[in-house]
């Protein structure tokens, strides 16, 4: 099992909570070249959000279009 942690050339969502009392981490690195980072619960939520509105699988939508 490889490092899940994106990077550009394995371009993904990343979301981890080490322990239930830590905040959690998120990363985002996208095909188009957008990276983000958060921390925090509502944080990598928001990110989450943003990357699925916007990058990853919308890129698709949009381009893939027929
Ligand atoms: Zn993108």
């Amino acid at each position: 099992m490889a490092d899940l942690t994106p990077t550009p050339s394995n371009p993904g969502l990343h979301v981890s909570k080490p322990s239930p009392s830590a905040p959690a981490q998120g990363s985002a690195i996208c095909h188009c070249g957008a990276t983000a980072t958060a921390t925090g619960d509502a944080q990598v939520a928001a990110l989450v959000q943003g990357y699925t509105d916007n990058h990853g699988p919308a890129h698709n939508k949009e381009q893939g279009r027929r």
